[in-house]
């Protein structure tokens, strides 16, 4: 039977710390037909759309983000974890499960009004998208959509992101 999608992505129990199963997608994107089906599969619902950017979440969203830029003929704009871009930016904190992060974006990276499209490889409580929505929404773009490889809906991720408006899209739970 034809593979899917969720056939490529393996599962690590007790990563990074116990107790916790990661979802590991290098051996996605390690497998040519595998990476390819992922990436035709994200930007899918949005073919034909008008769309300025991609935003892919750091770090595996730059990955998959890049690829689905170039498919779509987009540009690409990286969201980092604070300290890592080198110009001018807007920040944004949010919770993690224990403690606090920061996402920036280059304040000159979007333009009032460009269409975006945010791409990252998995969404659990949806904290990481949400930042990077509000920093997207600060600089007066237009999150269009939010497209991850991986749900895990009982995280609260969707549901989340769906309270603020967005439409989500995944391959698989
Ligand atoms: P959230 O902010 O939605 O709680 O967590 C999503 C972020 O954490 C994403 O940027 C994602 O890359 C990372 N993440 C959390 N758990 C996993 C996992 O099991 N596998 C992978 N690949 N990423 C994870």
């Amino acid at each position: 039977m034809a593979r899917t999608v969720q056939d490529y992505i393996r599962t690590i129990p007790d990563f990074p710390k116990p107790g916790i199963m990661f979802r590991d997608v290098t051996t996605l994107f390690a497998d040519p037909r595998g990476f390819r089906m992922a990436i035709d599969q994200l930007l899918h619902p949005y073919a034909g759309l008008e769309i300025d950017k991609v935003v892919g979440l750091e770090a595996r969203g730059f990955i998959l983000g890049g690829a689905v830029a170039h498919q779509l003929s987009t540009g690409f704009v990286p969201v980092r974890k604070k300290g890592k871009l080198p110009g001018k930016t807007v920040e944004q904190g949010y919770q993690l499960e224990y403690g606090h992060a920061v996402m920036e974006l280059h304040d000159d990276a979007i333009d009032a009004g460009e269409r975006i499209l945010v791409v990252d490889d998995l969404l659990a409580t949806g904290g990481t998208a949400e930042a990077g929505i509000k920093l997207i929404e600060r600089l007066g773009g237009v999150c269009i959509g939010c497209a991850f490889v991986i749900d895990l809906p009982d995280l609260g991720g969707r549901s989340r992101l769906e309270a603020l408006g967005q439409q989500v899209h995944a391959l698989c739970a």
